[in-house]
Formats: structure tokens, C-alpha cells, sequence
């Protein structure tokens, strides 16, 4: 009989099953694989935050501030050049 990897293997599901019981299996461990796709992709995220991937605009925000306290910096120069 040959075994086939669940199709959630990659996501953690250590399961070999008979090819014909592999419906079976899916039925079966539904709310496993759910749970297993769920913890894999919280991790992925956590993983994504940590690294502050480009998704994240929390960094762009602070270049933005920072551009635009640049900018209110130059504006005052003008204005002292302008008022002497
Ligand atoms: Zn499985």
C-alpha cells in the first residue's frame, strides 16, 4: 500500500496515510491542520515583526517626521535671513 505525506506536512503534520485514506485523514484532522496552519502563520508573523519587514511602516513614519522636522529647520532659516 503506498503511504503519501499529508498535504499539511509542511505545516507540521507528521501523518503518512494511504493515498486512498488520504480523504479520510483530511477529514479527520481538519481542525488539527487548522491549528497547525494557525500557529504556523502567527509565527511567520512574529518572525516578520521582529525583523521590521518593509510591510511596516512604523519606520516610515519616523523618516517622515524626521524629513519634516528638516524641512521646519530650513523654513526657520528663511525666515531669521528674511527678518534680519
Ligand atoms: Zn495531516
Amino acid at each position: 500500500m503506498e503511504l503519501v505525506a499529508c498535504a499539511y506536512a509542511s505545516a507540521g503534520c507528521p501523518d503518512r496515510v494511504p493515498r486512498s485514506q488520504l480523504s479520510l485523514h483530511n477529514e479527520s484532522h481538519a481542525s488539527h491542520h487548522l491549528q497547525l496552519v494557525w500557529e504556523k502563520m502567527l509565527k511567520i508573523q512574529q518572525i516578520q515583526g521582529a525583523a521590521g519587514c518593509p510591510g511596516d511602516d512604523s519606520q516610515l513614519m519616523e523618516r517622515k517626521e524626521s524629513e519634516s522636522l528638516v524641512m521646519l529647520g530650513h523654513h526657520e532659516n528663511v525666515s531669521k535671513v528674511r527678518f534680519k
